[in-house]
């Protein structure tokens, strides 16, 4: 008998019973409508969902579909899938901000989305974890994620090397008030460097706990013509 396993393929993530899968589609930030949240609940019903269930990642997993439902499942969902499994950005976890909250800082939903848009599955050495918040509560739980921008009142402070799991790992500060466009451009060298001189299966965190926090630093303030020496340099360093 062969032994059961996610289907990475379908993102369909194999439950407790070794039998059926949860789907879970992509919400970016958790933002959607009543419309998609009544196709949910459609195509859950049709294909005998057993449980639906909010997840940390802001999206809606839908639990107990059976194997041969899987594709058909998708198709007629018509959404895209969340990436929840694999070496890849899983999430974007981005709070109201400005958009919404009151005590937002900065417009965390739109940068959130940015990011997102251009992130979201993108594989990399290890999975990956984005926080977007719009001021100094964290609500996307920045200390914990692998890449964080949190609102101050002049830009977004910028961490690294958060994680949660087995062992869990409070993010460091690398840069404070910078502006949006600063905070976009730091996240692409951030993810140019892990790309680069990581190890696979090695988390940000991990990495620069090998590199050091200001050679690290220093990658990402570097002209892009030095970048790649630099990068060849850090994996030297990720012994
Ligand atoms: S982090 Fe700040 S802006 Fe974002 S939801 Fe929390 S309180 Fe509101």
């Amino acid at each position: 008998m062969t032994e059961q396993k996610d289907l990475l393929q379908h993102q369909a993530i194999l439950q407790r019973d070794k039998e059926t899968y949860a789907l879970v589609p992509h919400l970016p930030g958790g933002i959607t409508d009543t419309n998609t949240l009544r196709k949910i609940a459609d195509i859950a019903d049709k294909y005998g969902c057993q449980a639906v269930k909010v997840t940390s990642a802001q999206r809606i997993a839908l639990v107990g579909i059976k194997e041969e439902d899987v594709e058909n499942f998708w198709s007629d969902l018509n959404l895209p899938k969340g990436h929840a499994i694999g070496k890849v950005v899983r999430s974007v976890k981005i709070c109201p901000g400005t958009t919404f909250c009151k005590r937002g800082r900065q417009d965390s939903v739109s940068i959130g989305l940015m990011l997102d848009k251009k992130y979201h599955g993108m594989e990399l050495p290890n999975k990956t974890k984005i926080g977007v918040s719009g001021c100094a509560n964290n609500c996307a739980e920045n200390a914990i994620k692998d890449i964080g921008l949190m609102g101050t009142p002049k830009g977004f402070n910028i961490t690294v090397g958060g994680c949660a799991g087995g062992r869990a790992r409070l993010a460091e500060l690398l840069f404070t008030d910078k502006t949006s466009e600063e905070a976009l451009t730091i996240v692409d060298k951030i993810i140019e460097v892990y790309k680069g001189a990581a190890k696979g299966g090695q988390r940000i965190g991990f990495f620069i706990e090998k590199v050091g926090l200001e050679n690290f630093k220093k990658c990402i303030e570097a002209a892009e013509k030095d970048l790649s020496k630099l990068i060849k340099e850090l994996k030297e360093h990720n012994v």
